[in-house]
């Protein structure tokens, strides 16, 4: 089959490789669509933390935001079919241990990721094993094209779940990339009661409007703390959601969030944060609430997609073909402007 093959930093190449075999608890899956994660990139580069921690080695071959169509199962999987239209988890645990017996398998010790660490090949190829344990059949009216965007989804949903909204709470959202605009959906399914989003490109706040945001403020033109206590009749808001990655953006979510409230931070940072006034966050009896991957969210996030309370169609802007991965990866790093999601399409024929 065909793959793009890690073999080294910003060493990547379309190449033939060996189709994996399935292993008895396992699917074997042909690829529908990949989605491009900024984490790949730091794959690509070789920043990313999981090498220095020796949990990520070439060659790898990325992709952990896929849909696809079951093509074979193993002896011991009987709860899929082949032709059943899946997607999966990007943590996979043993199943054994202590934090996988919880549910937490995101936690487990010597848990895999899908396409990042631990000799788990993705889904930049036109097939991928899955343990059956850890995919998702796609509800009727969710399409594969859509199945793809869910582990992103779902990441979200995870976040916001853990900070239990309360319903009619204002929230702000500090973020215009596909986290937060999937965050912005997110917190108005789950309750929320004013959602205002936060960013620098004027055709993504508009997207956010459209998608059901009821403000959005761009920070290089307006200012953020004066526009949010003028609408919270000088409280601030309950909740933010810190989706940018941006030092900046967690810096205003303390300053526009209410004493007492709650911040939500998904965004991952490239760097320590050094200016964080956190005395006033404790003066002003905050919770700060970080979220990574997951776990136990892709069944709750298929529903709110199948019902169209989680909209993802509009956030992908480019298709292209994994043959021209590398392209991808280039407008990735170089056009933030233009692109919200890249997916990508493996040939159909072997
Ligand atoms: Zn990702
Ligand atoms: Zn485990």
């Amino acid at each position: 089959m065909y793959a793009f093959q890690l073999t080294g930093p910003n060493a990547g190449q379309y190449r033939e490789v060996a189709r994996p075999k399935p292993r008895e608890d396992e699917l074997l899956i042909r690829v529908h669509r990949v989605g491009l994660c900024g984490t790949d990139v730091e794959m690509l580069r070789g920043t990313m933390p999981y090498f220095r921690l020796g949990w990520a080695t070439y060659p790898v071959i990325l992709g952990h935001e896929w849909s696809g169509t079951v093509v074979e199962t193993g002896r011991a999987v009987d709860n899929f079919r082949v032709g059943d239209r899946v997607t999966g988890d990007v943590s996979i645990g043993c199943g054994r241990c202590v934090e996988c017996l919880r549910g937490f398998y995101n936690l487990c010790v010597v848990k895999q990721e899908v396409g990042l660490c631990r000799g788990k090949d993705g889904a930049f190829a036109q097939c991928l094993t899955m343990p059956a344990r850890h995919c998702y059949k796609l509800p009727d009216n969710v399409s594969l094209d859509d199945g793809a965007f869910t582990e992103p989804a779902a990441t979200v949903v995870k976040a916001i779940r853990k900070v239990g909204f309360q319903p009619g709470a204002t929230v702000l959202v500090a973020g215009d990339g596909p986290i937060g605009l999937l965050a912005a959906q997110a917190a108005a399914a789950y309750g929320a009661g004013w959602v205002v989003v936060s960013g620098t490109s004027p055709r993504k706040l508009q997207l956010a409007a459209s998608l059901g945001a009821h403000a959005v403020v761009n920070v290089g033109q307006d200012d953020l703390d004066t526009f949010i206590k003028d609408q919270t009749g000088g409280l601030g808001v309950d909740y933010a959601v810190e989706a940018s990655g941006h030092n900046a953006a967690l810096a205003q979510c303390l300053q526009a969030t209410r004493p007492g409230g709650t911040i939500s931070v998904v965004g991952i940072y490239e760097r320590p944060i050094e200016k964080l006034d956190m005395g006033m966050a404790v003066v002003r009896d905050l919770t700060i609430c970080c979220s990574v991957a997951s776990p136990n969210a892709f069944e709750q996030t298929l529903r709110l997609m199948a019902t169209g309370k989680l909209q993802t169609k509009p956030l992908v802007t480019h298709v292209l073909d994994l043959a021209d991965a590398a392209q991808a990866f280039e407008l990735q790093q170089t056009q933030p402007e233009q692109r919200i999601k890249i997916h990508l399409r493996p040939p159909e024929k072997e």
